[in-house]
């Protein structure tokens, strides 16, 4: 068995599209990205990179190609999948995020990653967390997220 780890984080910005392992959540504020800026499914893809030492998603995704340009992030998932020729037994994750409050949309987000990964929605943990207000993920001008994988 082998365990990847992953992060990321996006600025928050008006009248962008907040999306989170794939699902659109209703916001103000969505990241800021050269790809859909899909922060959960970027530190998903880091970790299981890590856990196969396949190299990093900047590596393999360059913002510098235009061909990254509003890229599906579940699509370059699904591509870092068949690269890493895994089986996945299980991922942990979680998203700070101030708002909006994403209890109500962690079972969807699970359902989305679970059938873009091919995977058990069991096997998918999604964790929501504040920053109490302070720094710029409490301030609403970021969202940061960190995956772990565990792969054999
Ligand atoms: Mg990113």
């Amino acid at each position: 068995m082998r365990v990847g780890i992953g992060n990321d984080i996006h600025r928050l910005a008006e009248g962008r599209n907040l999306i989170i392992g794939g699902v659109k959540i209703p916001s103000d504020k969505g990241e800021v990205a050269h790809s859909d800026g899909d922060v959960l499914i970027h530190a998903i893809i880091d970790a299981i990179l890590g856990a196969t030492a396949l190299g990093d998603i900047g590596a393999l995704f360059p913002d510098t190609d235009e061909a990254n340009r509003g890229r599906s992030s579940t699509e370059m998932l699904e591509s870092v999948l068949k690269l890493a020729d895994a089986r996945i037994v299980n991922i942990d994750t979680i998203v700070e995020l101030e708002k909006p409050k994403l209890r109500n949309h962690i079972d969807s987000i699970r359902e989305s990653i679970a059938e873009c990964m091919g995977i058990d929605k069991c096997q998918i943990s999604v964790k929501a967390k504040t920053a109490e207000g302070i720094g710029a993920i409490g301030q609403v001008e970021a969202i940061k997220a960190t995956a772990i994988v565990l792969i054999d």
